[in-house]
């Protein structure tokens, strides 16, 4: 049973986006990065280069001008753009750039039903796209957490737009 989401989050609990860590910075940006679970980056890696992912919780570089996607600095590892299955949403060039991962509804599926359908909340984009239906986050979206919070940012740039 594809499980639907009840609540405002689709992982069932309320998850904060992720702050900024000031000593694990992007080792090509120098940015601050935020942690993401090793299960999440073995599974958006590319197939041919997962088994380099090991069991080490990585982090994310937030740079939407860098290529680096996932890092690790006691490794040395880092995996890019091209290496990763997926479009980074907030990375420069993101195409389709995606709201809900779990569900492959775009940041455009978004801003259209606010515009044409009157959408204002993350439940009534949730009954017009199915946003958030199958939510398996943790492995869907590139930074493991919940994709609410990228809805809500849709919702609010169509909102902008009207
Ligand atoms: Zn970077």
């Amino acid at each position: 049973m594809p499980q639907v989401c009840k609540t405002d989050c689709c992982c069932g609990e309320k998850e904060q986006f992720k702050k900024a860590e000031y000593d694990n910075k992007c080792p090509v940006c120098n940015l601050s990065g935020i942690k993401v679970r090793n299960i999440t980056v073995k599974h958006l890696v590319k197939d041919d280069i997962a088994e380099l992912v090991g069991d080490m919780d990585y982090y994310i570089c937030m740079n939407e001008e860098c290529d680096v996607v996932y890092y690790n600095l006691q490794s040395g590892l880092k995996f890019i753009k091209e290496q990763v299955k997926v479009p980074i949403w907030f990375k420069k060039d993101a195409e389709p750039k995606y709201a809900c991962y779990c569900s492959k509804v775009t940041e455009q599926q978004v801003i259209d039903a606010v515009i044409n359908n009157g959408a204002r909340t993350v439940k009534d984009i949730i009954e017009i796209t199915g946003a958030m239906r199958n939510s398996d986050c943790i492995k869907n979206n590139p930074l493991g957490t919940c994709c609410h919070k990228i809805i809500q940012e849709a919702i609010e740039k169509g909102l902008s737009m009207k």
